[in-house]
């Protein structure tokens, strides 16, 4: 073949070549990298702005649903004024102060601490739990030795004022695992990342001057905390041996399951406490909920209950619908 024919023809075969290039890629386009990203919410447990909004803002620059519950509850475990979270919560009726939680991730894992004395961010030692051991819950000072050997500090967490108003309780020492039915402050927080998926935390010192060992609701996985990352989640508060008896957390998720809006479930789930009692005035119980559309709801017994919701990044303080709403 002569120079010019065989560049004539490589010529040809190359346009031809390119062709069917070109055409294929208009079939078949190049994968792109193209990701959805969701509207990030984060939704808690009473008036919290600020932990919420820490929450929040952190999902806003694209952190996961579990990093942003830990690191917006930790906001009220290291607030000294609330006095049922964290540092500054309310001891027990000997004197020490005890905290509980637990955490639940997107893939259904779970950890949990309960009775820990000394160390303030309970929630982040609950994921410890999770990551680093085989198991979901450690308890008192197995659950303080591990804080400690994952760089945890030791702390007082009994402060000046809790020790004052702890002080002036003994003086009654009146036993009453009954609480104030507008002000309690444990912390449940649901977080949907930007990638749609879901997590949660929720944490406190239980009820003020519990009997010494006294464990709540908040810690146990289905009844202060449940996640479901097809489903979506819930959280609670207020008198943890009542949620405790119903799951609470875990049948708002199953009644999402069959169908239910968070706002149903929340009800459906709430009106199997409140059926069960003929007097609702010595106690309180909250639920919030949210499911996989981003949709989220709450109810409560008593009036005065509110939710935080983080979404299209405004934080919002939303008055619950009440049982016992006139
Ligand atoms: N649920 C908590 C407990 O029973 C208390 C609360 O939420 O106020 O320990």
């Amino acid at each position: 073949m002569k120079r010019r024919d065989f560049i004539t023809k490589s010529t040809k075969a190359g346009v031809a070549l390119s062709l069917g290039a070109t055409l294929m890629a208009c079939v078949e386009k190049p994968k792109s990298p193209m990701i959805h990203r969701k509207q990030p919410i984060a939704l808690c447990t009473w008036g919290f702005v600020n932990a919420n909004l820490v929450a929040g803002k952190a999902l806003d620059q694209g952190i996961s649903a579990l990093d942003a519950a830990i690191k917006g509850v930790a906001i009220e475990e290291e607030n000294l004024k609330n006095t049922t979270v964290g540092k500054g919560g309310a001891p027990d009726r000997e004197g020490n102060v005890t905290l509980d939680a637990c955490i639940m991730d997107s893939n259904g894992d779970c950890g949990a601490v309960v009775c820990v004395e000394n160390i303030t961010n309970v929630a982040a030692l609950a994921r410890i739990v999770m990551e680093k051991t085989p198991h979901v819950m450690l308890a008192g000072s197995g659950a303080e030795e591990l804080a400690y050997k994952y760089g945890f500090q030791k702390e007082q967490l009994l402060t000046e004022s809790s020790n004052k108003a702890y002080q002036e309780w003994l003086e009654t020492s009146e036993y009453k695992p009954i609480i104030n039915i507008e002000n309690h402050d444990t912390i449940g927080m649901l977080c949907m990342d930007q990638n749609g998926d879901i997590a949660g935390a929720c944490t406190t010192s239980g009820l003020s001057y519990k009997m010494k060992g006294r464990v709540g609701d908040s810690p146990i996985i289905g009844a202060g905390l449940f996640i479901d990352n097809e489903i979506g989640g819930a959280a609670a508060t207020g008198l943890g041996e009542e949620i405790m008896k119903n799951v609470g957390s875990f049948l708002i998720v199953e009644l999402m399951r069959q169908g239910k809006s968070p706002q149903e479930a929340c009800e459906e789930a709430l009106k199997r406490i409140t059926s069960k009692h003929e007097k609702l005035d010595h106690f309180q119980v909250a639920y919030i909920a949210m499911n996989k559309a981003g949709e989220t709801g709450s109810y409560c017994i008593h009036p005065g209950f509110a939710r935080m919701e983080y979404k299209n990044s405004i934080n919002t303080r939303v008055a619950s619908k009440a049982y016992l709403d006139v």
